[in-house]
């Protein structure tokens, strides 16, 4: 509990200490007769030191224009009270609103811990290396290309490569997956993961602000600024439903009685009845329950997916991802490891180490899985400096001049367009084509592996409830095959340009039901499009691609196509439990409304009631933060 809600929780308590023998002696249970004046003036301090603040807050919002809203059904529900005589009823209510406001304040602060401890990637300092030994910096102060020390138990500051001694990651905050991750040498590490064993030196890849850790961190904290539909609509009904109610209890108020007066049979207590029922009505009539259950329940569900290594940008997103029936996944990084191994070279006038060196070099700024896994199979340094006029296209492969020859490696449509023809292959992998000087000179075959459980994984989005599973890649037909049969997918698209697999997710955008939605899921190399382009674009294993996590609707943080399947379902669960609550609370509303205007509820009945709405719907909502076992 934080100081305000102390503060708060004191004040309750006090008020009812206060209020208890008050309301015995008002209700003439203990015998002490108090003049009325004296018994007014002391049922006014229970009131001020719980309700203070709302009437400060009412105060407030009048002066700036924003009259209506709870704090305002609030006050001048017990003011009426009060006036009207109902001394205890009055400062009850008062009372009972404040629990439920502190209630709702501990609620969202618990949802919100559970979002902070993610934020716990955020590295303290940098154990940075220099030359007069070791210096503990802020990480913003590390430069790219700096080594920096990570000791057993400290967080790993930047991101970058490991170049000396190995250790055991903890990466569950980054992917919420338990196991460690083990690093030696050469490897990758981001930041934000725990070193558990060993010591480690790594020279930094990336600044501060672009590591990771920060663009995680930022991600979470924009999050919360894109609002749902639903969410929206809420803020928006609340701003038409308070005044309504306002108005609709000042008729109750006046109307009835004045019909009675013209009638003839009017008198003080026919207008003291109707003026407490109005009262009774702007109580009951108080949103707080609806109003606090949606955000609530959607700031549960991004907090629940954030801490199982899923990043949702806004509850907007969540909602559609609820809605999804359609994916199409990319091929390469997606379904498959993206990891090529070179296996033959192919009619090739030159050495297969030759033909692998230029390759490697005309390679040499591309972050292309393919490119990885040539310069890896060339297994030497690519010097940049032997390479010029680089020019990569997406979707079909590089240009570049390599020690003053042109070299054009890429499919069957990069050796088109440079006017080579190309030999076709009948070996079943991806298959990269060479033409030097615009001469063909053979091709690489290389091949991917499917990821392990991307069958598991296109099951579980099927019964996750979509319908429609497409593959798109720019890979060859023969490719594209084997991965669909593989994993299980029935239809695909090969030989798409990034361009083309945008114009055939609107296509399929198209053929969606109105009530659904399609997501793209990429690896975020080349994609970013059709990332942009999709109801929910999902980015997969994209921390290293700047221009995915931008694109991205969702990111998921480790490259386990399973995940998908869990968004989806996270996200369903997420939107019918604040559906539920929404049902819930109107239900409840309209039926204390009823009972209300016809005289039946009372004031009490109606706070309980409302009060009692809030605390179920918050602590359902709540429920949307447990989504481990989904
Ligand atoms: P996917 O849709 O499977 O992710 P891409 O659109 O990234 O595939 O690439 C499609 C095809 O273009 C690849 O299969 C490859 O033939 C060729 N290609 C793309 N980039 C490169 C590159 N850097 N080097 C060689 N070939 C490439
Ligand atoms: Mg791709």
């Amino acid at each position: 509990m934080n100081k305000e809600q102390k503060t708060l929780l004191a004040r309750i308590i006090i008020a009812a200490v206060f209020w208890v023998p008050l309301f015995l002696i008002s209700e003439g249970l203990v015998p002490l007769r108090l003049p009325k004046a004296a018994l007014i003036a002391l049922f006014l301090v229970p009131y001020l030191v719980a309700g203070f603040d709302v009437l400060r807050e009412v105060a407030e919002g009048i002066i700036h224009g924003e009259v209506f809203d709870e704090d305002f059904l609030m006050a001048v529900a017990t003011i009426g009270a009060i006036v009207l005589g109902e001394y205890a009823e009055g400062v009850a209510v008062m009372l009972l609103f404040q629990i439920g406001e502190l209630f709702q304040d501990f609620a969202v602060e618990k949802s919100r811990r559970n979002i902070s401890a993610l934020m716990d990637i955020r590295p303290d300092f940098a154990c940075l290396e220099t030359e007069d030994g070791e210096r503990r910096v802020d990480p913003s102060e590390v430069a790219v290309g700096s080594v920096v020390i990570v000791r057993p138990g400290e967080k790993v500051p930047l991101d970058g490569v490991v170049i000396d001694g190995s250790s055991a990651l903890n990466v569950s905050a980054l992917t919420g997956e338990s196991r460690p991750r083990e690093v030696g040498p050469e490897d990758e590490v981001l930041s934000g993961t725990v070193s558990l064993s060993g010591v480690l030196r790594i020279r930094t890849t990336t600044e501060f602000g672009e590591s990771t850790a920060s663009r995680i961190l930022d991600l979470v904290e924009n999050a919360a600024s894109r609002k749902s539909r639903s969410e929206s609509f809420i803020t928006r009904f609340a701003k038409v439903y308070t005044p309504v109610v306002c108005f609709a209890a000042l008729a109750l108020a006046v109307l009835p009685p004045l019909i009675s007066t013209l009638a003839g049979h009017g008198g003080a207590e026919v207008w003291r009845e109707w003026i407490f029922r109005a009262c009774t009505m702007l109580v009951i009539s108080c949103p707080c329950a609806l109003v606090i259950s949606v955000p609530l329940g959607f700031f549960a569900g991004l907090g629940g997916a954030s801490g199982q290594g899923i990043l949702i940008k806004g509850s907007n997103y969540l909602e559609a991802l609820g809605r999804v029936r359609a994916v199409a996944l990319d091929k390469t990084g997606t379904v498959t490891k993206g990891n090529f191994a070179v296996e033959a070279v192919h009619h090739s006038p030159l050495g297969d180490a030759e033909m692998l060196e230029f390759a490697a070099l005309a390679e040499c700024h591309s972050s292309h899985p393919i490119s990885r896994s040539l310069k890896e199979a060339f297994g030497k340094y690519a010097d940049p400096a032997r390479v010029g006029g680089v020019e990569e296209i997406s979707g079909e492969g590089v240009l570049a001049r390599v020690d003053g020859r042109s070299v054009a490696l890429g499919n069957e449509k990069l050796m088109a367009r440079v006017g080579a023809e190309a030999i076709p292959c009948r070996s079943v992998g991806t298959i990269i084509h060479m033409a030097l000087d615009g001469a063909y000179c053979g091709h690489i075959v290389i091949s991917d592996e499917v990821k392990p459980t991307s069958a598991e994984a296109v099951a579980e989005l099927k019964k996750a409830g979509v319908t429609r599973a497409v593959m798109l890649t720019g890979d060859s037909p023969a490719a594209a095959e084997k991965v669909a049969e593989a994993v299980g997918i029935k239809e695909y698209r090969a030989g798409l340009l990034p361009a083309d697999k945008v114009a055939f997710v609107e296509e399929l955008l198209g053929e969606c039901g109105k009530n659904e939605a399609l997501a793209f899921v990429g690896d975020g190399i080349n994609d970013a499009p059709v990332l942009a382009r999709a109801d929910v674009g999902i980015a997969m294993g994209a921390l290293g691609s700047d221009a995915a996590v931008e694109a991205a609707d969702v990111v998921l943080m480790d490259d386990d196509p399973l995940k998908l399947a869990k968004a989806i379902r996270i996200s369903r669960r997420c939107v019918r439990i604040v559906r539920e609550n929404v049902v819930f609370a109107l239900a409840v509303k309209l039926v204390c409304l009823a009972l209300g205007a016809l005289g039946i509820a009372n004031m009490w009945v109606a706070t309980a009631a409302d009060v009692g709405v809030m605390i179920l719907a918050v602590l359902n909502a709540i429920r949307c933060l447990f989504v481990k076992r989904l």
